[in-house]
């Protein structure tokens, strides 16, 4: 069995988290004691991916929930599927992270990640194979952010051989807390190229305009833009959890998607309108894509559908990487449909989102605005200055691939340029 180990961190982390424990148990048919009451072998076959199984012929979720302040973990353990974790596997502390990442990261997160560890460490010693790890978390706080990247450094220090997948909640000032959150999110992002091998962007700026502009709702809540995500994080994970050929661990998932290490970052389409990160790929091309769809249906016909509307859209892919969007078919639908599919894509319009976040960071520390409260918990303005200029590497990179052609005159002329 290859095991995936799920983290769950922060306010935002622990909400979408547990939405997701809610999805996929309703799936497998786990219910709320953690008996399987289900009708499908197929729900069973690969359960061990995600569940551990206990006395009493319980399934457990391989999760470990942690936090600066016991808040939310205490809604959860009052919600449906709070009491199927195991007990031991909540880690908090009292302090709070203030919405400041330094606190995360070096001063209130520091001091709390040791007890994270030891949790992690023991999931992971009574693992098979473990395949990999994946972690909830928003990029805007302070905990889920700050101590969410530190843990991500530490795992992959202990466990380098191991897939690191996240599911990243980016800020919007549409939906937002504090004014740091670009700061707070770049500083993350920096972590995440060098540390995590795949990353799944969920954009609070895109959930919202689902939200307002195709959903119609005037004023969405949380548990609106979670209820989108924890969707997609149903249709992501549904090859890794179910029986097939296509993608089914994380590691054949990044072969497929990643042409070049930093350029993980993946959106999801809700529909062609509307992705869940605020970028139009209309915009960009791309590098790569794999498709999924649920229910019953004919794989030929999926595939001829496929092929329809990649020749009808073949400027919007890169010529240089042939075959590059893959399908599969999964028998399964999600709860209360017949059929879904979702899309993830590596596109270089996600550079519009990083661009977004970059030009409100800049727009901050051209004149150090809140920088004291960074500095405060010792941090060095360098970090800031690194953070910024990778993040913008990271763009121009996409923006690089975006034109570059297949054809080789103009490949060499890159390369010298690049030289130069
Ligand atoms: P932390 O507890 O210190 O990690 O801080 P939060 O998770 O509250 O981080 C704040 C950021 O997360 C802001 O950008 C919020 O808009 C976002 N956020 C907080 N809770 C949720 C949630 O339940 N769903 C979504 N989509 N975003 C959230």
């Amino acid at each position: 069995m290859r095991e995936i180990l799920h983290i769950q961190g922060g306010q935002c982390g622990n909400q979408i988290g547990a939405k997701f424990w809610e999805v996929i148990c309703d799936e497998h048919g786990i219910d709320g004691t953690g008996k399987y009451s289900g009708d499908s072998d197929l729900q069973l076959e690969r359960i061990n991916v995600y569940y551990n199984e206990a006395s009493g012929g319980r399934y457990v979720p391989r999760a470990v929930l942690m936090d600066l302040e016991p808040g939310t973990m205490d809604s959860i353990r009052s919600g449906p599927v709070g009491q199927i974790f195991r007990p031991d596997n909540f880690v908090f502390g009292q302090s709070g992270a203030g919405n400041n990442w330094a606190k995360g990261h070096y001063t209130e997160g520091a001091e709390l990640i040791d007890s994270v560890l030891d949790v992690v460490r023991k999931e992971a010693e009574n693992c098979d194979c473990l395949q990999g790890f994946q972690v909830c978390h928003s990029l805007g706080g302070g905990t889920g952010s700050g101590m969410g990247t530190l843990l991500i450094s530490k795992i992959r220090e202990e466990y380098p051989d191991r897939m690191m997948l996240t599911f990243s909640v980016f800020p919007s000032p549409k939906v937002s807390d504090t004014v740091v959150e670009p700061y707070n999110a770049t500083l993350s992002v920096h972590q995440l190229v060098e540390n995590a091998d795949e990353c799944m962007v969920l954009d609070n700026e895109a959930l919202y305009d689902i939200c307002f502009r195709t959903l119609k709702l005037s004023n969405p809540s949380f548990g609106d833009l979670n209820h989108l995500i924890s969707a997609t994080m149903s249709g992501v994970t549904c090859c890794l959890r179910f029986p097939g050929q296509l993608n089914s661990d994380l590691r054949k998932l990044a072969v497929n998607l990643i042409p070049f290490p930093r350029l993980h970052f993946f959106m999801q389409m809700w529909d062609a309108k509307n992705m869940m990160c605020a970028a139009d790929p209309r915009h960009g091309r791309y590098l790569t894509a794999s498709a999924m769809f649920r229910g019953k249906m004919s794989t030929k016909e999926v595939d001829e559908q496929m092929l329809n509307v990649q020749n009808k859209n073949s400027s919007y892919f890169v010529e240089w990487i042939p075959n590059n969007v893959k399908s599969s078919v999964c028998d399964i639908p999600p709860k209360g449909l017949k059929m879904a599919s979702t899309f993830i894509g590596n596109s270089t319009s996600i550079q519009e989102m990083f661009r977004r976040v970059s030009e409100q960071f800049t727009a901050m520390f051209r004149r150090k605005a809140f920088l004291h409260w960074y500095t405060g918990e010792g941090m060095d303005e360098m970090e800031f200055t690194e953070a910024e200029s990778n993040m913008n590497d990271l763009v121009a990179e996409y923006q690089q691939y975006q034109d570059a052609t297949a054809d080789e005159e103009e490949y060499e002329e890159e390369e010298e340029e690049l030289a130069d």
